[in-house]
C-alpha cells in the first residue's frame, strides 16, 4: 500500500530513509491511464516513486475552473496502490503555502505565448508549485505529459536556469482509442461534446501528414487544422499554433523541430493537445 503524506515534514521523514533513485510524478489527482504511463515510467527508472496530488489553485487562471476541477482522493490512491507506487503526498493547500509564502517563479520567453498568453499567471503557478515539490522531494527524476508540451518546456527550463539537480523526464500522450488526449477534464464532456472532442488529434494528424507530404508553409498546415475543427460546430477554436519546437515562436516556414499546437473549447470545457514534427 502506499502511504498516504499531508505535511511537508512527513514527506521529508519518508524520504530521507528511501532507497534511491527518487522518481516523482507530480499531478492534480483525478488520475487516468496518462498518469499511470508516467507512473510506470517513473516505476522503472527508480527505487522510490513518489506521487503528488495537489490542485493547485495557483495555476488557474478562472476561478470556476479551480473548483470544478474534479477530485476523489481514494480513487486515485487505489490507482498509485495498483501501480505500486511508495509514497503519495497529498497535501492541503497550506502545506504547500505555508503561512508567510512570498516566492513567484516565473520563466520567461517560453511561458509567454500559447498557453501562456490565453492563460495568465498559469505558468508562474505551474513553476512554483514544481519548484516547492522538486525542493521538498530532491528527487533524481521528475515526470511530465508531452501532452502539456509547453509546460514541459517551461520547466526544463527553469530546472536548467536554477541549477537544480532534478532530471525532468517527458513522456508521450497517452490517448483513448479514438485519439482524445486523456485529461481529467474529459468528464466534464457531454456526450455530443466527448463525440467530438477527437477532432483535435485529427486536425493535428492531417497538418502532419501535410508535413510529410512535403508542405513547408505553415500558414497552409494552421489552415488545414482550422479546416478540421471547423467540421465539429461544438468546437470553439482558441488557438491553431505551428511554432519553433525550441523558442515557441511562430514560423512561416517548417524547420524541424516544430510544434503543432491546439486550444480549443466545448462548451465550458478546454482542451489542448499537440504533435511535435521532426
Ligand atoms: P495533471 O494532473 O493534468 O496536471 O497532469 C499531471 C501530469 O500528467 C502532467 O505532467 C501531464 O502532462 C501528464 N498528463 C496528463 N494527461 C496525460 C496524457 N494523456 N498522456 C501523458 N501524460 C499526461
Amino acid at each position: 500500500m502506499a502511504s498516504v503524506l499531508r505535511t511537508r515534514a512527513e514527506l521529508r521523514a519518508a524520504l530521507a530513509a528511501a532507497p534511491r533513485p527518487v522518481g516523482l510524478v507530480p499531478t492534480m489527482g483525478w488520475l487516468h491511464d496518462g498518469h499511470r504511463a508516467l507512473i510506470r515510467q517513473a516505476r522503472a527508472e527508480n527505487a522510490t516513486t513518489v506521487v503528488t496530488i495537489f490542485v493547485n489553485p495557483r495555476q488557474f487562471n478562472e476561478t470556476a475552473d479551480y473548483s470544478r476541477y474534479p477530485r476523489s482522493e481514494a480513487r486515485d490512491v487505489a490507482l498509485c496502490d495498483e501501480e505500486r507506487v511508495d509514497f503519495v503526498w497529498a497535501p492541503p493547500v497550506q502545506e504547500v503555502y505555508v503561512p508567510g509564502f512570498d516566492t513567484v517563479v516565473t520563466v520567461g520567453a517560453v511561458g509567454q505565448p500559447l498557453e501562456g498568453a490565453a492563460r495568465p499567471g498559469h505558468f508562474a503557478g505551474v513553476a512554483t508549485v514544481v519548484a516547492v515539490l522538486l525542493g521538498l522531494v530532491g528527487a533524481d527524476h521528475a515526470y511530465f505529459g508531452q501532452k502539456d508540451a509547453q509546460q514541459v518546456m517551461v520547466i526544463r527550463r527553469m530546472a536548467l536556469d536554477l541549477a537544480l539537480p532534478t532530471e525532468i523526464v517527458a513522456c508521450p500522450t497517452v490517448r483513448a482509442d479514438d485519439g482524445l488526449a486523456l485529461s481529467s477534464r474529459n468528464v466534464h464532456l457531454s456526450p455530443d461534446e466527448r463525440a467530438a472532442a477527437p477532432v483535435l488529434h485529427r486536425a493535428l494528424l492531417e497538418a502532419r501528414s501535410r508535413w510529410e507530404g512535403g508542405e513547408r508553409d505553415a500558414e497552409a498546415l494552421r489552415r488545414a487544422m482550422r479546416d478540421v475543427l471547423a467540421t465539429q460546430p461544438l468546437a470553439v477554436a482558441e488557438y491553431v499554433s505551428v511554432a519553433d519546437g525550441l523558442t515557441l515562436a511562430e514560423v512561416e516556414s517548417i524547420e524541424p523541430p516544430t510544434l503543432l499546437s491546439l486550444a480549443v473549447r466545448f462548451g465550458a470545457t478546454r482542451l489542448i493537445d499537440n504533435e511535435l514534427l521532426g
